[in-house]
């Protein structure tokens, strides 16, 4: 590697500040190029949270897992809390899930809440059927349903993380330019040069390695490189509700209902049949609508039927109905919230840019070329362990069994069989 040449870093996402920081840590000059502000795009729209819960994917709850060690150096910034994801469905599939997370600590069951440990911060516990409102007063109404509460998660300042990684990367010496990365030029066949839109001209950018973590510009930029890597970039959003009448709990885990839906009744259906846009709405949705305490309010996710699109830009303009679909998907764990349909909420949303197998790409993409990107729905959570995975592949260090697992170069092996293993835990 030339030592006098910079890293080179496109994207001044969560991802692209967590790579520059651990390269600029190992003594390397690095500089971050970013075509609009630092964690203006994606990673400032997502939920916060995390999980060391990734039932038949051991690779990345080793990446999660690590991601939350380093996060100790960053707890000032980032104040994760300990709230828990908590699925709540049927007993059996809550089970399965369960078992296929060893990971995640030991599995407790509970018939009542006498054995329920409040403030256990690993583990797993099964609330049976019968006993979930019990433990869980608000859920009270479900009676015939179980609850997984899933310990090591909650949700931290994903904003806090970002500027502290931006302002530890200053201090070493690491620097922020503002650009679009258009492609590269090569030298003896090795990629030399960033080709760089800068103002209204273009200039060459030599450098000794490059780290491509564009977001959802990677679609784009896979194709001006051309190169072809088996992803989708779907539209997710979010909706942001007031809750002046208390009715989401304030001290409530994330919340996740694991069992498909039907969002409309018979009636509702009957008025919207008219609007085809609305036709996958009204049939059975898949499990997944989530929610959890936000300030003086509450946070709603469902995504129920995303559609793959190339980006345009940073972030996808939400359909109309995406914050009362979110809302209504929260119906059958909190049965008073119709109270606010009609409210308006604040709705934004980003792309979740992922694989088949929902894994991240992260790792070499052609010698002294590295890439973190299709980080899905997980980014937030994964980008410490993921900045520091990629600097001990651009600096040749070991590297955990996981590692090899991840890189983009999984897809040139023929025998390679992407896993439908990680696929099942998206949110
Ligand atoms: C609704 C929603 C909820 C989510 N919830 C969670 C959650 O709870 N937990 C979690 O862990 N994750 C969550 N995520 C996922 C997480 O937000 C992303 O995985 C993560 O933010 C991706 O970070 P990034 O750095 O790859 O991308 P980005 O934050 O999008 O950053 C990429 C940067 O690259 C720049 N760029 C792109 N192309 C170029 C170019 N050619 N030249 C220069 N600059 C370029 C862009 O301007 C951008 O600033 C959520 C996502 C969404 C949409």
């Amino acid at each position: 590697m030339p030592a006098d040449l910079e890293v080179l870093v496109v994207g001044a996402g969560i991802l692209g500040l967590s790579a520059a920081y651990f390269l600029a840590e190992k003594g390397l000059p690095v500089v971050v190029l970013e075509r609009e502000a630092p964690l203006a795009c994606t990673s400032d729209k997502s939920t916060e949270c995390y999980r060391v819960f990734w039932p038949g994917d051991e690779a990345l709850a080793a990446l999660v897992a690590r991601s939350l060690e380093l996060m100790g150096a960053f707890a000032h910034v980032a104040r994760p809390n300990r709230r828990g994801y908590l699925y709540v469905g049927e007993e059996e599939s809550l089970l399965l899930l369960a078992q296929e997370a060893p990971h995640a600590g030991p599995l407790r069951v509970h018939k009542g809440v006498s054995t329920y440990p409040r403030e256990a911060a690993w583990g797993l516990d099964l609330v049976r059927s019968g006993a979930v409102g019990e433990v869980f007063p608000y859920l009270g109404h479900l009676r015939n349903k179980a609850a997984l509460h899933v310990r090591p998660a909650g949700w931290f300042s994903a904003q806090g993380l970002g500027m502290g990684l931006l302002e530890g990367l200053r201090q070493m010496g690491g620097k922020l330019a503002y650009g679009e990365f258009l492609g590269l030029e090569r030298e003896g066949g090795r990629p030399r040069y960033a080709r760089v839109r800068r103002g209204t001209g273009e200039a060459l950018w030599p450098f000794s390695l490059l780290v491509l973590a564009p977001g959802p510009g990677l679609p784009g930029l896979l194709e001006a490189l051309g190169l072809e890597l088996p992803l989708v970039a779907e539209p997710h959003f979010k909706a942001w509700f007031p809750d002046p009448l208390a009715l989401f709990p304030r001290e409530a885990p994330l919340i996740i209902w694991n069992e498909p839906q039907e969002i409309f009744t018979a009636e509702e259906k009957a008025l919207l049949r008219e609007d085809e846009e609305l036709a996958p709405l009204l049939g059975p949705l898949p499990p997944g609508a989530h929610g959890r305490p936000e300030g003086e309010g509450f946070l709603a996710l469902y995504n129920p039927f995303p559609i793959g699109e190339m980006p345009r830009g940073c972030l996808p303009t939400p359909p109309p109905w995406a914050g009362e679909v979110a809302l209504r998907g929260l119906f059958p764990l909190l049965p008073r919230l119709p109270a606010y349909l009609g409210v308006r909420p604040r709705v934004d949303g980003g792309y979740y840019v992922r694989t088949p197998e929902n894994r991240p790409l992260l790792g070499p993409l052609e010698e002294g070329v590295f890439l973190a990107g299709a980080f899905s729905g997980y980014g937030v959570m994964a980008a410490l362990g993921a900045g520091e995975l990629l600097a001990r592949w651009a600096l040749g260090e070991d590297l955990p069994s996981w590692a090899p697992s991840l890189t983009p170069g999984r897809f040139q092996d023929p025998g390679y069989r992407p896993s439908a293993a990680a696929a099942k835990a998206q949110l």
